[in-house]
């Protein structure tokens, strides 16, 4: 039996019950921004294998890094321990963070990331007898899909069905120059029961690329920090170079008190979730009553190997060759976007640095499992591209590695697929 055969009888994958024969496709090997299935077919992985891949896939150094650690140690109890991947990568983090960030927590993922934020949050309000407790989040937002951050995430089809079992949540709009003095209005009169605020910044990825200016964002943190509000900045997706600043916090003035990373923080080799905090935030949980530690530690928290893949990708997002290829990807979809924009078939493109969406033009069928989703997600693994369609959206999030001429081979298939459907 074929490898997909073997795989429909007994794998449960994410989002899907698959029954297409020859799905799911079987991927042996990865290489630069190609993925090679068993035939030898290679996909150009234009999201960067759901945006982690920073460097593309199998990249010589984090595999080296990886491998050495993988001999010397491999993993270790982190309470009452620590090893030097785990120290050497916070003191990295902490160098390029926002300057007020002081106290790295590690977890496994972007939702364990984002659930250790709420519950930093919530604990620092309990450990300072302070009755706040209500979890600002903005429309269209996705955090995870945890119960912690699924209930801050916008209600969708991915959370309907545990509707009942999420905490409530109070929605705001993304700020622009419209509405901008209503929020802040907003967070004055209620601040007193307001426990903290979470936050994608620059760009809702899972709620459709949404894009919004830092001027507003900015001044609803700034809001928070004189209201006494936590301001959480989930980077999960923004981090590391996305928006062409290293994090998308870099573009406001005013900074979160807490930031959420992972996605491309070990550029995709292993799963790490990093949730930073500043010094006021970790001495609200220093104390002699051990009732106010942080009751939070998974198994495989600051997995040495996972730490050494993440250093090792710090390495090169931090190189100049790859601060040079995030402008180039920028300057290119900037000039592309200029060049499709008004495409009848288009209701919008948006792009912030290296991420690009359009938005097809769908009339009153607004459905997410749409069939046009279907089709551009057919016609694209068709010409060897992944691109995973949000509903009516397709986007590209490149691996920094990717070269002009796959950019434009991108592009020019987006414009064959613009006549088509
Ligand atoms: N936060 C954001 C902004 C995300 O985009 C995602 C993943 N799409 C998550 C959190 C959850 O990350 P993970 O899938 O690693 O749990």
């Amino acid at each position: 039996r074929s490898l997909s055969e073997r795989d429909q009888a007994i794998i449960w994958h994410p989002y899907t019950q698959m029954k297409t024969a020859g799905l799911p496709i079987p991927i042996v090997r990865g290489e630069g921004v190609y993925l090679i299935d068993e035939n030898g077919k290679k996909y150009l992985d234009a999201v960067s294998s759901w945006w982690v891949n920073l460097h593309g896939h199998a990249h010589p150094h984090i595999a080296k890094k990886v491998a050495e650690q993988a001999g010397t140690l491999e993993h270790a109890i982190f309470a009452g321990f620590t090893h030097p991947p785990a120290v050497e990568l916070a003191e990295g983090l902490l160098k390029i963070l926002p300057p007020n960030q002081a106290k790295i927590f590690y977890s496994d993922n972007g939702s364990t990331a984002v659930e250790v934020a709420l519950k930093m949050c919530h604990q620092y309000r309990s450990n300072k007898n302070q009755q706040r407790d209500k979890v600002l989040a903005f429309q269209h937002s996705y955090h995870g899909d945890t119960f912690g951050a699924m209930a801050v995430s916008a209600r969708s089809a991915f959370t309907a069905a545990f509707e009942s079992l999420l905490f409530d949540v109070e929605y705001i709009e993304t700020p622009n120059a419209g509405n901008i003095d209503k929020l802040i209005k907003y967070l004055r009169e209620n601040a007193a029961e307001i426990s903290s605020f979470i936050y994608e910044p620059l760009i809702q990825g899972s709620g459709g690329m949404l894009m919004y200016e830092a001027k507003g964002l900015n001044q609803l943190i700034g809001t928070c920090r004189e209201l006494g509000i936590l301001t959480i900045a989930d980077e999960v997706m923004t981090g590391f170079g996305r928006t062409g600043k290293l994090f998308a916090s870099d573009y406001m003035e005013h900074k979160p008190d807490i930031v959420c990373l992972s996605k491309g923080l070990t550029g995709g080799t292993m799963a790490l979730g990093v949730t930073s905090a500043t010094q006021e935030i970790f001495d609200a949980f220093l104390s002699d009553d051990k009732l106010k530690t942080l009751f939070h530690g998974h198994s495989f928290t600051a997995n040495p190997i996972a730490c050494a893949a993440a250093l090792a990708s710090m390495d090169l997002t931090l190189s100049q060759e790859t601060q040079d290829n995030i402008q180039r990807i920028c300057a290119k979809h900037a000039a592309f976007a200029l060049r499709i924009q008004n495409n009848p078939k288009l209701k919008a493109v948006r792009q912030t640095g290296t991420i690009i969406a359009f938005e097809w033009e769908t009339g009153d069928d607004t459905s997410y499992f749409s069939s046009l989703r279907d089709n551009l997600y057919q016609f694209f693994l068709k010409e060897g591209i992944i691109l995973r369609p949000l509903g009516n959206i397709i986007y590209i999030l490149p691996p920094y590695c990717i070269s002009d001429a796959q950019l434009d081979y991108i592009y020019a298939k987006i414009e064959q697929a613009l006549d088509i459907f």
